[in-house]
């Protein structure tokens, strides 16, 4: 299945990251799994081989395209790679590098974008805190001036790639309270009171790693603001929306798996002498999670087509993401139950998509704070 806005370009893009990912991810994939970490050089591997680059400018090191690129190819990599944590870990630029790119000046695309498309270097976001992550504007980490430098005081909590990343694009307030006193600044790794205080153990996307980061006095300079000062807000908001979309684009991945998996399987396994295909409950059973898979396919294509023409809303990206996380939570739950007591163990690829579904109605903005997107884009 693809999304409907794809054409030639996109099957091209397809093919190399299927090719990609069955030969330097699929192999490994259990492996790294249960390991809690996929090798440093991957990110290296995904560059050279211009995986990285999908959707970013070429003048910036990129291979060009847009959101409808971006989606394929992470459709490609989920279905092919088998492994929802690697490729979470290897895309967390998706979500770090796009406000540089957007409002970041020419000196910083060389120092942090060109870098990561090309040479593999890792980048995170760092927005959620431990005092809360739902209300950013709410955001407590300190970045007071000091000449040509803040001063950073604080924590960060939940960040993808966190523990490796050679530098976080943080939220930071360096000035009053709301959402109005809210700046991005780069970190780099190896800042003096810059520390990883934690590796967090989670409940799927083991491959990633997620990171609890400290900021203890760090002396960043003003250079490395992203945009302008006091004005992150917007852009963060506008981040997500982007956000919120592709993560909608991997709930269809998942579930595409845990679905042909779960085909693969009953055609396999017999009970009361036939295989359990031949009963209509399970036949049944499939043709709802294809269903609801389809219809989750065409909600986040529609509002990537609209996103592409410039029609971003933040209430449709919402709606995208809370319809493809349910789709995919019911999905991913009808697969563990159709492979039985296999379904529960280890070894079974979608036990393991069951726990990894369970992040998407969380992370990039719960579904309760989706809602709250959505009432206020319907007016209520
Ligand atoms: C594996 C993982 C990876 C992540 N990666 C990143 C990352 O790379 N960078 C990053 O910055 N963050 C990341 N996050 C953080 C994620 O975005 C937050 O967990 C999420 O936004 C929710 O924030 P919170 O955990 O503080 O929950 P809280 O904000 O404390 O919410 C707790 C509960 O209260 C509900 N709630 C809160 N406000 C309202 C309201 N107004 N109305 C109704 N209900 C409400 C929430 O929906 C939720 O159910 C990640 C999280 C996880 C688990």
């Amino acid at each position: 299945m693809t999304y409907l806005f794809e054409t030639e370009e996109h099957a091209a893009i397809r093919a190399t990251c299927r090719k990609f990912a069955q030969a330097h991810i699929a192999p490994d994939s259990a492996r790294w799994e249960e390991a809690e970490e996929f090798p440093i050089e991957l990110y290296r591997t995904a560059a050279a081989a211009g995986v990285l680059g999908i959707g970013y400018p070429e003048a910036l090191g990129g291979q060009g395209g847009d959101l409808g690129h971006v989606l394929a190819a992470s459709d490609e990599l989920l279905i092919a790679g088998r492994s929802v944590g690697t490729i979470v870990g290897l895309g967390s630029h998706g979500i770090a590098l796009p406000p540089i790119v957007k409002f970041g000046t020419p000196e910083q695309h060389a120092r942090f974008v060109t870098p990561c498309l090309r040479a593999g270097k890792i980048a995170a976001l760092a927005i959620t805190e431990p005092g809360g992550g739902s209300d950013v504007a709410s955001l407590a980490t300190r970045a007071e001036r000091d000449g040509d430098h803040y001063v950073i005081s604080g924590a960060k909590t939940f960040i993808t790639s966190g523990v490796r990343a050679d530098f976080v694009v943080a939220a930071v307030r360096t000035g009053g309270p709301g959402h109005g006193g809210v700046s991005l600044v780069v970190i780099e790794r190896g800042t003096p009171g810059f520390e990883v205080s934690k590796k967090l153990a989670k409940t799927g996307w083991w491959a990633s790693d997620t990171a609890e980061l400290h900021f203890d006095g760090c002396r960043v300079p003003i250079a490395n603001r992203i945009g302008p000062e006091h004005g992150a807000f917007p852009m963060i908001m506008m981040n997500f929306a982007a956000e919120r979309l592709m993560l909608a684009g991997q709930c269809v991945a998942i579930a595409e798996l845990a679905y042909r998996e779960s085909i693969a399987y009953v055609r396999e396994r017999k009970a009361f002498g036939k295989p359990i295909v031949g009963f209509q409950v399970t036949r049944h059973k499939l043709a709802d999670m294809a269903s609801r898979l389809a219809a989750a396919r065409a909600l986040t294509g529609e509002v990537a087509t609209r996103a592409m023409r410039g029609e971003m809303a933040a209430g449709a990206a919402a709606m995208a993401k809370n319809v493809a996380t349910d789709m995919c939570s019911f999905v991913c739950d009808h697969a563990v139950q159709l492979h039985g007591g296999y379904g529960y163990m280890r070894e079974t690829l979608v036990e393991r998509l069951y726990r990894d579904a369970r992040l998407y109605p969380i992370g990039g903005g719960t579904r309760e704070i989706m809602n709250e997107l959505i009432a206020k884009t319907e007016g209520y």
